[in-house]
């Protein structure tokens, strides 16, 4: 089953449209426990799921979903992170290079990190070059590369 973001998250429609119209699940905020669709408040943990979600701008709800339960979701949010670059979000996209057992998410993550360029991501990607999966560390290289690329042509621009 294909889960999407929840509809009242304008940031989900853009995402989950290369899926078409699949299954949509729908997850609070707060604990991400599974909600029907026409709840308010999260009978689970008590939060006011329209609110939270209305309280967030696009950013802080695509940073948000990177702790969201499903990978699919999790690696479609740390690649709009990448595409938007994001700067506010890498903090969050180095935990989950710690963090999360999925190397499919953690090559997102990677791809992402290569498109926001700050200190904290290049640092990151170094360390990631050196990942044990190789398709990690390929990444990662090809990210580091093509960042002194990118320099190189401002530079002499
Ligand atoms: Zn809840």
């Amino acid at each position: 089953m294909e889960r999407t973001f929840p509809r009242n998250l304008t940031a989900y429609g853009a995402i989950s449209t290369e899926h078409g119209r699949a299954m949509t699940t729908f997850y609070c905020p707060k604990c991400w426990k599974e909600l029907r669709e026409d709840v308010e408040i999260c009978p689970y943990c008590g939060t006011n799921v329209t609110e939270t979600w209305s309280s967030m701008s696009y950013e802080e709800k695509l940073v948000h979903a990177l702790n969201h339960p499903e990978p699919t979701t999790v690696m479609r949010a740390a690649w709009l992170l990448g595409e938007k670059r994001v700067k506010a979000s890498v903090p969050s996209l180095l935990r989950l290079t710690e963090e999360t057992k999925d190397l499919y998410i953690l090559l997102e993550v990677t791809r992402a990190l290569g498109k926001i360029d700050t200190p904290e991501s290049r640092q990151a990607l170094k360390r990631l070059a050196h990942h044990p999966a190789r398709m990690i560390a390929r990444e990662a290289l090809r990210s580091l590369q093509k960042t002194g690329v990118d320099r190189t042509i401002k530079k002499s621009s």
